[in-house]
């Protein structure tokens, strides 16, 4: 009556929704995506490492632009001022502040660089059809786990709001900055979009 089941260790549960697949063995150019959800499985293994690892580089540039290009710029009754995230950061180093303004730091531009160089660390020799490197386990995991820190977009999202309490009193303007973080949050947008977890598991084994 009842069709015999699957060994349990060949079940792969889907990374958004948990549904349990039997997943076939994937010619070079198939996908397999979630019954229940949708959400993508499995993809073509080499290909979309690269893309994934190209997301990842174009990341560490904008971040790189985000830092330290002018963030935005006020201007009120004839006096102007532009700075960058690095500078506001480091002009309340030597106050009481500077516990919290290292905090900041370390969320929105410390910890996401490390993950995406972390990222770059685990996909190169996979992108290039090589072996992974050592510990690539361990700094995978590490990216996976420390994903509720980085704190970019949120950022982004809280600037914009007190942006829009202070825009009546002195005439305000975004920097270069303010667009590298939007499309840093579009590019990681598609990162999590291309990258199938279970597949670089796979390719760099469980650790
Ligand atoms: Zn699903």
């Amino acid at each position: 009556m009842n069709a015999p089941l699957p060994p349990i260790e060949d079940l792969v549960a889907c990374p958004h929704c948990d549904a349990l697949h039997h997943l076939p063995s994937l010619g070079e150019n198939e996908r397999a995506f979630c019954a229940r959800c949708g959400s993508l499985m499995v993809a073509p293994r080499a290909r979309s490492f690269l893309q994934v690892l190209s997301l990842a580089f174009s990341a560490m540039i904008l971040m790189a632009a985000a830092v330290f290009f002018p963030f935005l710029s006020i201007s009120s009754h004839g006096f102007g001022h532009a700075s960058s995230v690095f500078e506001v950061a480091m002009a309340f180093s030597d106050s009481w502040y500077a516990p919290l303004s290292l905090a900041v730091l370390m969320v929105i531009v410390a910890l996401p660089a490390l993950r995406f160089a972390g990222l770059i660390y685990t996909l190169w020799p996979l992108a290039n059809g090589r072996p992974p490197w050592r510990h690539a386990a361990f700094v995978f995991r590490m990216v996976e786990e420390s994903q509720p820190w980085s704190m970019a977009e949120i950022f982004v999202i809280g600037t914009a709001v007190a942006l829009v309490k202070i825009g009546g009193l002195a005439s305000i303007s975004f920097g270069p900055a303010f667009w590298a973080f939007c499309c840093l949050i579009i590019v990681n947008v598609l990162k999590n979009a291309y990258m199938s977890k279970s597949a670089i598991w796979e390719a760099i084994g469980k650790g």
